[in-house]
């Protein structure tokens, strides 16, 4: 086991991939799919908190929360009790036809969690892609309307149907086609790099009239339109995070034309970002549906669409799946949000998320390479540029920085073209940020040296 509490610093005791990591990874070659893609080589042998231990013997912090996934730590006591206990009693019956307790209890806590006062439902599903392509499913049910709308560089998933919202990389839907027809994309609010080249706020936030005068009004027609996805901070695309003011007027304008707003909450969501969800940084504005998976689950397989009762009016057999809200699953699921609760992880995540930020800010001062820091809470990106002033992004820069952090110990991985994501479990410290900034700053130091 690996023995955080003891010394909170990586332990590397041979330079990784060790001997037994490259046996299996010759294997892994040899077995798995050829379509995923293997950041760097990290083996996982076992997690405790915020530290990942590999096979051989090597001990890393773990900023990246699996897949932005552990957002109470890796094996949490009550996590591994909840689903040891839910296993010894019940370990599958399927909610589509019948019930269990840990399903009805899972749905009444997340009705609870997420923004909206009116009546909700919640359908389980097993992943982020299915919690969000039941969102689609049921927009089309609900409003006869057959039309989607999402952003340039967004990630929904990988199913047919979320793949058509996706626009993130090319190589995630070549060769594919046909998707989802008719689903259009719109300039995502990324203020650093405005696809309009304009400056906020002197644009007055023209990428929202855009939606308006250049999508609706000429070839998207609302009457058609069921729904628009949105990310509250794009994820795979960067961490990029929108102005104050620019959910709630999106939503004047969605609301106008009566499409539904989808908040895809994925990896935002179940506090990453300092609040349950992180559409909640943009005051009164109440998406509805919103959809989550990776952290609910603790790591098990589980996701979910919470929505307004009244969109949740399809038929029985209408759409269900065998294995969604999975009882093992839920009762992972409802521990992490006691756990967020109890811990106080909300307010950690706040607080550390701040501190994180502010030392990142520090480094930008010493390092020209660093372009923008950005994020809200503990989902913090930080942009790599090769030049301040073209703002060419560092992509290779970025490749290093990555590899250069495992090497010594920080597990680290980047989002968007070149932009360092900052994901660590909500119960990280500040000796264990201290920590992750030590390895952090020496590769910083070293690839921005390179630069000169
Ligand atoms: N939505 C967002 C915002 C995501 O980040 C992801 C995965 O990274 C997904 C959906 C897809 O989730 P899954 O991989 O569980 O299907």
């Amino acid at each position: 086991m690996v023995t955080e509490l003891d010394k909170p610093k990586p332990k590397i005791v041979v330079t990784p991939p060790g001997p037994k990591a490259r046996e299996l990874l010759a294997k892994y070659a040899d077995t798995l799919s050829r379509s995923v893609v293997g950041i760097y080589p990290l083996v996982v042998e076992s997690g405790s908190g915020c530290f990942v231990r590999d096979v051989d013997g090597n001990e890393f912090i773990d900023f990246n929360s699996g897949l932005v996934v552990l957002n109470v730590g890796h094996s949490h006591p009550r996590v591994v009790k909840a689903i040891k206990d839910q296993a010894e009693k019940l370990i599958h019956y399927s909610w589509t036809d019948f019930s269990y307790q840990r399903i009805i209890e899972h749905g009444e806590q997340l009705k609870a969690i997420t923004p909206g006062t009116f009546p909700k439902r919640v359908f389980f599903a097993n992943s982020g892609a299915e919690a969000n392509e039941a969102a689609m499913k049921m927009s089309r049910w609900h409003t006869r309307k057959s039309l989607f709308l999402a952003y340039t560089s967004a990630f929904h998933g990988r199913t047919f149907g979320t793949m058509s919202l996706t626009a993130s990389k090319p190589v995630q839907r070549r060769h594919f086609f046909p998707l989802v027809p008719e689903t259009t994309h719109v300039p995502y609010p990324y203020c650093y790099r405005c696809p309009f080249h304009l400056t906020y706020p002197e644009c007055n936030l023209w990428c929202v009239d855009f939606i308006e005068e250049e999508v609706l009004k000429k070839f998207h027609p609302p009457e058609d339109t069921a729904a628009m996805f949105v990310e509250a901070i794009q994820g795979e695309g960067g961490y990029v995070v929108p102005p104050d003011d620019y959910f709630p007027r999106l939503k004047k304008i969605l609301d106008k034309y009566d499409i539904l707003l989808v908040a895809d909450e994925v990896q935002s969501g179940i506090g990453r970002s300092g609040k349950w969800f992180g559409i909640e940084h943009w005051e009164g504005v109440i998406p509805d549906i919103i959809t989550s998976a990776k952290a609910l689950g603790a790591g098990l397989p589980l996701g979910a669409a919470i929505a307004r009762e009244e969109l949740m009016d399809w038929e029985p057999g209408s759409h269900a799946n065998t294995m969604g809200g999975n009882p093992v699953a839920c009762a992972a699921g409802l521990q992490v949000i006691n756990i967020i609760k109890e811990e106080r992880l909300l307010e950690n995540a706040t607080r550390q998320g701040a501190y994180l930020m502010k030392r990142l800010k520090e480094m930008q001062q010493k390092y020209q390479i660093i372009g923008e820091v950005r994020g809200k809470g503990l989902m913090i990106g930080v942009e790599l540029v090769k030049d301040r002033k073209t703002k060419e992004p560092a992509a290779e820069e970025a490749t290093e920085v990555t590899n250069k952090c495992f090497r010594r110990g920080l597990a680290l991985i980047t989002a968007g073209k070149s932009t360092m994501r900052f994901a660590p479990p909500l119960i990280v410290t500040h000796e264990i940020i201290d920590a992750a900034l030590e390895v952090f700053e020496g590769a910083i130091k070293e690839v921005n040296a390179q630069l000169n």
